[in-house]
């Protein structure tokens, strides 16, 4: 039997021993003053081999829950009481985090639409280029935590591109979640579809936002990987536990609506809540309290993100209308 575990980082094999907690790397060239530039890596061997599921956080920088349940969940695990891998990466992207903004800061680019990135190219493509060859090299599923940013908040729901190699086991990983709703729509240039394209599968959660980091929401996203890493078998059920792993989703489909027009914004609507074609969500108006929109729900659904930030310009998400995939 294997006593180590060789993962693969920087273009080498790296062993690591059984039963331990590692520090990596993956080195991404140099500053301009010659210092290093690198994502950190948290690597933890349980104390046999097994699956290996990777956490990640940070795809976009102004999303703080799923950072703070990878950085707990790196705290908090024994790896004498795991079985398997368990690879984590709170921050892919570090300078976004930092800044706390969605987009690189470095590029202007939204790291989640240029996977599988590009060898050579800007520092998000290239970015994306080496998660996405980490994460295929060493990772049997991968779990994204992701939430509605800065200026919106979103249902709890677990996302997946179907129709791809591995989006039958994105199907049962989404399922592991315990997510009451699960959003299957690819939107291309994410990490998660392109997982799944190289059969790696892989699911995308939609928790909290508001730039918040909420107790109850990182405690959702922390229960969602235990309910995983339960159903893989890497870690024993704790008394008592009554989670339902495997139970089925609900699958749903939508879009946002966006302003047509800048102004301030207030919502008429409640999350969860199920509206009728044509029910009033919210309004826009000027700065004489003049009505310049009213946001109206273009077909039946459940709405399921709604912007708090109190002004908006044209474009911008407004409300996330969903439909249930059977209706
Ligand atoms: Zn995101």
């Amino acid at each position: 039997m294997d006593k180590v575990f060789s993962v693969i980082i920087n273009g080498k094999k790296q062993d690591l021993g059984l039963g331990s907690k590692n520090q990596l790397q993956i080195e991404m060239g140099a500053r301009i003053d010659g210092s290093k530039q690198a994502v950190p890596v948290g690597v933890i061997v349980g104390k046999e081999l097994g699956t290996r599921l990777a956490l990640t956080g940070g795809v976009h920088g102004d999303e703080f829950e799923g950072p703070a349940a990878v950085s707990r969940i790196w705290r908090n695990t024994d790896p004498k009481k795991l079985k398997g891998v368990l690879i984590l990466i709170p921050a892919v992207n570090l300078y976004a985090l930092q800044e706390a903004q969605r987009d690189t800061p470095v590029d202007g680019i939204n790291l989640n639409r240029c996977f599988p990135g590009k060898k050579g190219g800007s520092w998000s493509q290239r970015l994306a280029d080496a998660i996405l060859n980490f994460l295929a090299d060493n990772c049997d599923f991968v779990l994204d935590f992701h939430s509605a940013g800065m200026d919106l908040t979103i249902a709890p729901c677990a996302m997946l591109a179907p129709g791809l190699p591995g989006s039958d086991g994105a199907r049962k990983l989404a399922m592991y979640t315990g997510h009451q709703y699960m959003w299957e729509q690819e939107f291309p240039g994410d990490i998660s579809s392109a997982l799944s394209r190289r059969s790696v599968p892989a699911v995308s959660t939609e928790v909290g936002g508001e730039g918040r980091a909420r107790e109850e929401e990182v405690a959702l996203n922390m229960t969602a990987a235990q309910r995983v890493m339960i159903a893989l078998n890497m870690v024993e059920k704790p008394k008592g536990y009554t989670g339902a792993c495997g139970c089925s989703p609900v699958a749903v489909q939508g879009s946002w609506i966006t302003a047509g027009c800048d102004g301030l914004f207030r919502s008429t609507c409640r999350m969860k809540e199920d509206v009728k074609a044509g029910s009033l969500l919210g309004e826009i108006y000027d700065l004489w309290g003049n009505v310049a929109e009213e946001i109206r729900a273009p077909h039946d659904g459940i709405v399921f993100g709604i912007r708090t930030l109190g002004v908006a310009r044209t474009g911008q998400w407004l409300v996330l209308l969903m439909q249930r995939k059977d209706s």
